[in-house]
């Protein structure tokens, strides 16, 4: 349910329809608009008292949240959400690019990955430190090793960390070290995990599962803002289709569908969708053009012997000519690409 609060509404009407609202039970979220206020009740609709709740000092109307994903929507929130990484904004017409390994590897490839990104004009670094391997016996990560060195890999570049978290075990080992902790597409649905990393508070990176709708997973965002993290960013990565000359299939139309339906900011990802380095650079710019709020590509300093994803990861080189067509791309769309 959304209350509207009337234009001008005071700051103790707001306070007074919150507190009300807390003791019927509901979780409450307040957004503060230019015009107007609303709050957001999330909670059983039966121990509502409607009228009760009109009646109310600074209270306009009440507007029930048809779809069932409610903080992650569009219809609680009109405008897009800004959220703040550091000194970055993502969303909202602001463009981010998170760029790096794709595991961290070693010391030598990490700082390697991290100042040839930073040059090129990536602004958020990205490397697994936990892998979700399809098969127990490849290489699964340098685990909390492998955070202390994207931490000094922050230091040394000033970027902040965007690094996966795949167990609810480890949550609060990756928050300690991430920027934005990344939810993987095989952990999508993995609801244990959702609540545990909504309740670090931090920005979190949700990748579209391999078989979600987007239904499904603007739910598992749902999950992740009820638990009190309100900065989701989405991530497209590609769907599982009967195509098989790809690694997946990218969908693009979930771009102008998600921004449809919520206000989340959403990114892609176009080295995970495509599986071949040299249809990343075409569907990165495909994402730009259909009004993605940002990328996340994978780069390796010498992909031939990364130990993970080499095929899909671009070299230094590839990756700075990718960003200067991105910024003529950027300028063309009247979007902001820092
Ligand atoms: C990754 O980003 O390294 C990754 C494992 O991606 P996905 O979860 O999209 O497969
Ligand atoms: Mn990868």
């Amino acid at each position: 349910m959304i209350i509207v609060m009337r234009p001008g509404s005071k700051q103790q009407e707001v306070n007074k329809v919150e507190q009300r609202l807390t003791e019927l039970g509901f979780a409450t979220h307040v957004i503060v608009g230019e015009e107007k206020t609303v709050i957001g009740a999330i909670g059983d609709k039966a121990a509502l008292n409607s009228e009760g709740i009109l009646n109310m000092p600074g209270v306009e109307s009440m507007v029930p949240i048809k779809k069932p994903y409610k903080l992650v929507s569009r219809e609680l929130k009109k405008n897009c959400s800004i959220i703040t990484v550091g000194n970055i904004k993502i969303g909202g017409g602001n463009l981010v690019v998170m760029a790096g390994p794709c595991a961290v590897e070693s010391e030598e490839q990490l700082m390697q990955a991290a100042l040839a990104v930073k040059q090129a004009g990536a602004t958020i670094l990205r490397g697994g430190a936990f892998k979700p391997r399809t098969s127990p016996y490849a290489f699964q990560g340098m685990e909390e090793e492998g955070l202390k060195l994207l931490a000094k890999a922050s230091q040394l570049t000033g970027m902040p960390i965007v690094t996966e978290a795949v167990d609810p075990r480890d949550v609060e080992l990756v928050a300690q070290y991430a920027d934005i902790i990344q939810i993987g597409a095989r952990n999508m649905q993995n609801f244990r995990l959702l609540q545990e990393v909504g309740q670090t508070g931090k920005p979190v990176l949700l990748k579209r599962g391999m078989c979600a709708t987007i239904e499904d997973w603007l739910m598992a965002a749902e999950y992740i803002m009820a638990g009190g993290s309100h900065d989701v960013i989405l991530c497209e990565r590609g769907i599982r289709t009967y195509e098989t000359a790809v690694r997946n299939t990218l969908d693009l139309s979930a771009v102008p569908v998600v921004k449809e339906l919520s206000h989340l900011p959403l990114i892609v990802d176009p080295s995970h969708a495509t599986g071949y380095a040299r249809y990343v650079a075409p569907l990165a710019k495909g994402a730009i053009a259909v009004g993605a709020d940002g990328l996340m590509i994978e780069v390796h300093p010498d992909p031939s012997r990364a130990l993970c994803d080499g095929p899909q990861s671009l070299t230094p080189e590839q990756f700075t000519a990718l960003m200067r067509e991105l910024r003529g791309l950027a300028e063309y769309i009247g979007v902001n690409l820092p």
